[in-house]
């Protein structure tokens, strides 16, 4: 082990000089806010990236590719959207914000998603959404949570924010459902320190994101010559992304495979690490199913109970080693509670969040701080 390292944060955002660069040369453009050179790039980058049959907006968050996802559903009073109890509040915030009550999904013990099989029964004449989570960016059972939305006609948004280069039977995630939202928040893969991108898999969304996106104007189509002036025409607000931020993403996504390589690098050394002493230990680590291609964003153990989760995470931290915990329930939140019309109990998502520890995990992490995380936790007793 090596003694040099004192502290192993929980997170750091990957920054190389290529990033300077591209700031650079945004400021340098004099071209600074949306729309621009860089997000133009940044959103073909991305397309490519998830198979070109789709078409990318970035914006200012995750959270408000969601609010722009909640106000394309042109949500009636009473209308519900279903979200996983298990995932951060945004999930269900942004299509509370835009009217909907929230109906939560318990989640599955295994990969922490949404358990499909619990939907078909949180449907009701209401229903208009359903919005997956790919927790840690390993997929849902998409083909189910898909064949359930088409049978009932509503619309899927998948929540991304943990998924982008994540895979299910081959397909990126992002594209799968009718709508996609991914966040470049500096804990996240890719970052810009702040940012979004919605993802359109369904054409006929395209033409009103745009407005949604552009304060409610038509201006887009005024650039494009389409109207010989530009207005208000729709709901809205400033979610577009500045270029100047676009600039900084554009560096992260022309590095992507580096940073993938190191992530999936530093993902399979713990788990070879950690795998002898969980399994004798009776500590569960993150699941992967056959189907799903996962893009190394987070690693997590599941220990026995609340009581044990709590003291490994007060010795770990006062060992230098930043482990944190996640999400509460949302089902058990204030807001939660106000803005669902089920109040039913979500005991899997209920029993993980009290079980679950994220270890510090991110792109350039040290084979010294993985070391280092490594022998604290092997070395901590019950
Ligand atoms: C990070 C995250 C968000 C919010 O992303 P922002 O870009 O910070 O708005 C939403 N949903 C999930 C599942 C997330 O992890």
């Amino acid at each position: 082990m090596s003694i040099s390292v004192e502290k192993v944060p929980f997170n750091r955002p990957s920054m190389s000089s290529d990033e300077l660069l591209h700031i650079e040369q945004s400021i340098a453009s004099r071209e600074l806010s949306g729309g621009g050179y860089f997000t133009r790039l940044a959103q073909s980058l991305l397309k490519k990236e998830l198979g070109g049959n789709c078409e990318v907006l970035l914006t200012t968050s995750c959270t408000h590719a969601l609010e722009v996802a909640a106000i394309l559903l042109n949500l009636q009073p009473g209308d519900e959207v279903i979200v996983p109890a298990f995932t951060f509040p945004s999930t269900a915030l942004a299509f509370v914000m835009h009217g909907a009550n929230v109906i939560f999904a318990d989640c599955r013990p295994d990969t922490l998603n949404l358990d499909e099989s619990l939907l078909e029964n949180l449907i009701t004449p209401n229903t208009r959404a359903i919005v997956p989570v790919h927790y840690a960016g390993i997929s849902c059972d998409m083909d189910k949570i898909m064949d359930l939305a088409n049978s009932y006609d509503l619309i899927v948004i998948e929540d991304n924010a943990h998924g982008l280069f994540g895979k299910y039977k081959n397909k990126s995630l992002g594209t799968i459902g009718h709508l996609a939202t991914q966040s470049f928040h500096e804990t996240k893969n890719i970052t810009c320190g702040e940012g979004g991108a919605l993802i359109i898999n369904e054409k006929k969304f395209y033409e009103r994101a745009e407005i949604i996106l552009e304060k409610g104007t038509n201006r887009k189509r005024f650039f494009r010559g389409q109207v010989d002036k530009y207005s208000w025409v729709d709901k809205g607000s400033s979610y577009i992304l500045a270029d100047l931020l676009a600039s900084m993403l554009c560096a992260q996504l022309k590095r992507a495979k580096k940073i993938q390589n190191s992530r999936e690098k530093a993902w399979n050394l713990y788990y070879e690490k950690l795998e002898y002493w969980a399994s004798n230990n009776n500590v569960k680590l993150p699941f992967v199913p056959d189907e799903a291609y996962q893009p190394f964003h987070m690693f997590y153990l599941l220990v026995p109970d609340v009581e044990i989760r709590d003291s490994l995470l007060n010795e770990w931290n006062s060992k230098g080693v930043n482990a944190v915990f996640h999400y509460l329930p949302l089902n058990r939140s204030e807001m939660g509670r106000k803005f669902s019309t089920n109040s039913n109990s979500c005991s899997v998502a209920e029993d993980i969040s009290n079980r679950i520890i994220r270890l510090p995990f991110y792109t350039d992490i040290s084979l010294a701080e993985q070391e280092k995380v490594v022998s604290v936790v092997l070395e901590s007793k019950w």
